[in-house]
C-alpha cells in the first residue's frame, strides 16, 4: 500500500480518507459495497469536512476576521469538527445542542473547549429550536459568524470538491450507485453533484430513516414523515438549502433495528464501530445495489458513508439498559441472561 506524503498542517488531515471494501454487506448484495471511512477524520466524524468548508469560505469572504467566534446548531458532530477547526485556527466556538443527543458528544465538546448550550428538543418550526437559537446567539455576539450548515452551501461544496471526487479516483471511476442519509443533506447533495459531474449515469439514492420526511417526497412529492428513529444527526424535515437540487434518483426507507443488525455485523464480522447512521446507510447500499442489480447493471459497485466513530455512543447504541428502555435489541454480546 502506498504511503500518504506528510500533510503540512493539522486541517489537511481532514478528508482524504480511505475506503474499504465491505465483506458481509457485498456478500449480502451478492455485488461490491464500499465504505467511506469518515470516523477516520481528525474529529472523528464526517462532519469535519462541512466545518472546514464552511469556516473557510466565511474567511474568503470577509466575514470571519482573526480572533472571531463560530457559532452553530447542531446534533453534535458539526460541532465537534468546529471546535477542532476553530482551535486550530484561532477562533472562539459556541454550539447549541438539543440536550437528547449523546452524552459523549456533549463532553466531547467541552474538552475541546467549545462553550456548549443545551435546548430541550422541539420542533424545527418553534423559536427555541436549536437552529434559531444558534442564529440568534450568532447575532448577538461580537465577531460572530452563524455558520448555518443546513442552508449554507459551502457544506456540500466541500463534498463535491472533495467526498465525490476521491470515491471517482478511489474507485477509478468505475462506480454505479451512492446513497447514504441526510441530516443537513451535504454529503448526499455534495457528493450526488459531485459524481454526476463525472458520470451522469451514477445512480445517486437517498436512504432515510423512519421519522424523517424525505424518502416521501422524492417518492411523491409531499414531505411527510412517519415513524421514528433514534439514529443522531440524521432525518431530515424539509428541503435544506443543501438538499435544493440534489439529483436524486431513487429511495430507500430503513429501520433502526435493521442498521443495527449492520452495526452489529460490522463490529463483530469486520472489526469497524460505528454509530447508527453508518448502520443505516449500509443498509441503504445493500438495498441500491440489489435494485441496480435487479435493474441489469453487471457487478454494480456502491458506495456509502461510515459516519462516525461508535465510540461516541457507548452510553447509548452499545448500552443495554438504553436499549431495552427503546424497546431496542440488545446486541448478543452485551446481553446478560
Ligand atoms: N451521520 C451522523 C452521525 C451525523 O452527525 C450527520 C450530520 N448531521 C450525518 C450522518 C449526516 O450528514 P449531513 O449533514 O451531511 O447530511
Amino acid at each position: 500500500m502506498k504511503l500518504l506524503p506528510p500533510r503540512e498542517t493539522t486541517l489537511d488531515l481532514i478528508g482524504n480518507t480511505p475506503l474499504v471494501k465491505l465483506e458481509g454487506p457485498s456478500r449480502e448484495a451478492g455485488c461490491e459495497i464500499y465504505g467511506k471511512c469518515e470516523f477516520m477524520n481528525p474529529g472523528a466524524s464526517v462532519k469535519d469536512r462541512a466545518a472546514l468548508g464552511i469556516i473557510r469560505d466565511a474567511e474568503a469572504r470577509g466575514e470571519l476576521q482573526p480572533g472571531g467566534c463560530v457559532v452553530e446548531g447542531t446534533a453534535g458532530n458539526t460541532g465537534i469538527g468546529i471546535a477542532l477547526v476553530a482551535n486550530a485556527l484561532g477562533y472562539r466556538t459556541i454550539i447549541v445542542m438539543p440536550d437528547n443527543q449523546s452524552r459523549e458528544k456533549m463532553d466531547t465538546l467541552r474538552a475541546l473547549g467549545a462553550e456548549l448550550v443545551t435546548v430541550p428538543p422541539t420542533k424545527f418550526s418553534d423559536c427555541n429550536h436549536f437552529v434559531h437559537t444558534s442564529r440568534r446567539l450568532a447575532e448577538e455576539t461580537e465577531g460572530a459568524i452563524w455558520a448555518n450548515q443546513f442552508d449554507n452551501t459551502a457544506n456540500r461544496k466541500a463534498h463535491i470538491d472533495g467526498t465525490a471526487r476521491e470515491l471517482w479516483e478511489q474507485l477509478d471511476g468505475r462506480i454505479d450507485g451512492f446513497t447514504c442519509a441526510a441530516g443537513t443533506g451535504g454529503t448526499l447533495a455534495g457528493v450526488g453533484l459531485g459524481l454526476k459531474e463525472f458520470d451522469e449515469a451514477i445512480t445517486i439514492a437517498l436512504t432515510d430513516p423512519h421519522g424523517a420526511a424525505l424518502y416521501n417526497y422524492f417518492a411523491n412529492g409531499e414531505l411527510q414523515a412517519e415513524g421514528s428513529s433514534v439514529a443522531e444527526g440524521i432525518g431530515q424535515g424539509r428541503i435544506t438549502g443543501n438538499l435544493e437540487g440534489a439529483p436524486i434518483d431513487t429511495q430507500f426507507r430503513i429501520s433502526d433495528g435493521e442498521g443495527l443488525k449492520w452495526v452489529a455485523r460490522l463490529l463483530r464480522e469486520e472489526g469497524l464501530c460505528l454509530g447508527l447512521s453508518s448502520g443505516i446507510n449500509v443498509a441503504g447500499a445493500i438495498a441500491l445495489g440489489r435494485k441496480l442489480k435487479a435493474d441489469g447493471v453487471a457487478e454494480p459497485r456502491v458506495a456509502t458513508i461510515l459516519c462516525d466513530t461508535g465510540f461516541r455512543y457507548l452510553s447509548t447504541l452499545y448500552n443495554p439498559e438504553w436499549l431495552a428502555a427503546k424497546d431496542l435489541p440488545v446486541f448478543d454480546w452485551l446481553r446478560e441472561d
